[in-house]
């Protein structure tokens, strides 16, 4: 059986703790390696390493760091198949949507490349007689990155990249279910002249992210995941006087007005209900029609499009629609909440709970599920599902649209479909969601934007990528200085206005 190991110092390292977890081919159902999980020792001599390697490091002109990530961003056009490639072996996602993911992140790394400007300080000149001040972005010393299974390269990246490019060394945790692109990418970096460990691949679970959460030196923590994991990280970090910005769960609405165009918002919620499975934080999963009318046509127009999609596994070929979801717990869980959706009275329009694939009967894979007349009390509504499962909301109006989506606890995308410019500036003025898409799906920002949702779906108060990771990444130094006269006049007592 295949073994997978960490990254540290500059090299594969042996895991020492005997524990391991399973890493499978979700396509089968066969476990295909295992992976080492860090003891906290472990993790702690990573970590001390790592504070050795940063001095260096943070001391190198911010120009040479971008230019690793010039160097890396080569690297990872080089071998993007190859990334998409493992990728896709252990998340499952189809190739074509495994390069997106990578593509996503690499667009952070080109970002990181104009390091040397963002990085910039502020300068006063004269902000008194002889007077001046300025104000420094310095790295934190020490970060770590906690990621999750559904983006195993894009979340990676946008951790490392404006970590590292700010001068900082970083313990990146990836999710122990996907463990191997993160790994292939840190190669890649020691490819491009980053020096030994400043970036320190550590794997674990639980064990490991509560040894990072305690360590002294780890100055920040950035992580994606699940809400109650989180919001316990979040805790937990800034108990321990640690810098934190934690982005979790999501249920995502997208609102269709009367004037929408139908087939647009119909192809709209096909991609982005059951696309990768379900199974993206910004996937949409509540589909909130306004009017009967509006709610009976889209139902028409969704039931053929979803009977037409095509699942299998990612060796299938680029007309694969979505794949396997990661694990036979996800599958099991999606199928649990499905059955809970037709207890507490939900229309089951598309029914997926039969599906099975000739040849692939132990995959984990799940038939696409269509609810109507689903009602904010059920479990399918309150409830991140992480699966192709798409809920229709039917509203009497825009108002009623609005408050569901306001209302409820998540608040990372939001969709709009309509025709009329009012109403779509309206819904991005008061909506109290994150990332709003207006005749567009899947609203994320770019990597020169900023990442992140609101309420139980971010804790912490800076983005992710764009400028906000410049921010996180770095603390600020301001210095007056007053050179050469006045210093011999004695000391002052009282705060001075410097006029
Ligand atoms: P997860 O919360 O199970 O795991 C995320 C990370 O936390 C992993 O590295 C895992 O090892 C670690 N972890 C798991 N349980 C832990 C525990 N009890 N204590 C400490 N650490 C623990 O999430 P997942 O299943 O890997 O990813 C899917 C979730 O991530 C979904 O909820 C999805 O919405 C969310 N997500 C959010 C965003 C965003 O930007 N808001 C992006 C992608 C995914």
């Amino acid at each position: 059986m295949k073994e997978i190991h960490h990254w540290i110092d500059g090299k594969e390292t042996k895991g020492t703790s005997g524990r391991f977890a399973d890493v499978f081919n979700p396509a089968t159902g066969e476990v295909q390696a295992r992976l080492s999980l860090a003891t906290k020792a472990e993790l702690d001599a990573a970590v001390e390493s790592a504070a050795k390697a940063q001095v260096k490091w943070g001391a190198t002109n911010p120009q040479r760091r971008a230019r690793v990530m010039m160097k890396f961003v080569d690297l990872i056009n080089r071998d993007m198949d190859k990334l998409a490639e493992a990728l896709s072996a252990e998340h499952g996602k189809t190739f074509p949507d495994a390069k997106g993911d990578v593509q996503r992140g690499l667009e952070v790394i080109e970002f990181c490349i104009g390091a040397p400007h963002l990085l910039k300080g502020e300068f006063t000149d004269s902000a008194g007689p002889g007077i001046d001040m300025y104000s420094m972005r310095q790295p934190l010393g020490v970060v770590a990155g906690i990621t999750p299974f559904n983006f195993p390269a894009m979340i990676p990246l946008w951790k490392m990249g404006p970590a590292l490019v700010c001068g900082n060394a970083m313990i990146l945790k990836p999710s122990e279910r996907d463990p191997s692109v993160p790994l292939m990418l840190a190669k890649l970096l020691q490819e491009a002249g980053l020096p030994d460990g400043v970036l320190q691949v550590v794997n674990g679970d639980k064990d490991s992210v509560d040894a990072i959460l305690d360590n002294e030196t780890i100055q920040a923590v950035g992580f994606v995941g699940s809400t109650p994991i989180a919001q316990y990280i979040y805790e937990r970090a800034s108990a321990n006087g640690k810098r934190a910005q934690c982005f979790g769960g999501a249920k995502n609405h997208m609102i269709i007005m009367p004037d929408a165009d139908l087939d647009q918002a119909a192809d709209a919620l096909i991609g982005a209900g059951y696309g990768a499975a379900g199974e993206r934080c910004m996937a949409i999963s509540v589909a909130v029609p306004v009017g009967e009318k509006t709610a009976d046509a889209l139902i028409e127009k969704l039931v053929p499009r979803i009977e037409k999609l095509k699942v299998g596994p990612w060796t299938a070929g680029n007309d694969v629609d979505y794949g396997p979801v990661v694990t036979k717990a996800a599958k099991e869980n999606i199928l649990r909440l499905v059955q809970t959706g037709v207890d507490q009275g939900a229309e089951l329009v598309v029914d997926g709970r039969d599906f099975s694939l000739q040849g692939y009967e132990d995959g984990f894979f799940v038939g696409p599920h269509l609810f109507d007349r689903v009602t904010p009390d059920m479990d399918i509504y309150k409830q991140e599902i992480f699966g192709p499962v798409l809920s229709t909301v039917r509203a009497g109006s825009y108002e009623e649209a609005i408050s569901l989506a306001m209302d409820h606890e998540y608040g990372n995308g939001t969709a709009i479909y309509t025709r009329d410019g009012d109403t779509a500036r309206d819904f991005a003025s008061r909506i109290n969601i994150g990332m709003v898409g207006i005749n567009v799906p899947i609203p994320v920002p770019l990597a020169y934007h900023t990442f992140g949702g609101w309420k139980k779906s971010g804790f912490g108060d800076l983005n992710q990528h764009g400028p906000d990771a410049f921010r996180f990444y770095t603390r600020t130094k301001t210095v007056t200085a007053r050179w050469p006269s006045g210093i011999k006049e004695g000391g002052e007592f009282n705060f001075k206005a410097m006029d």
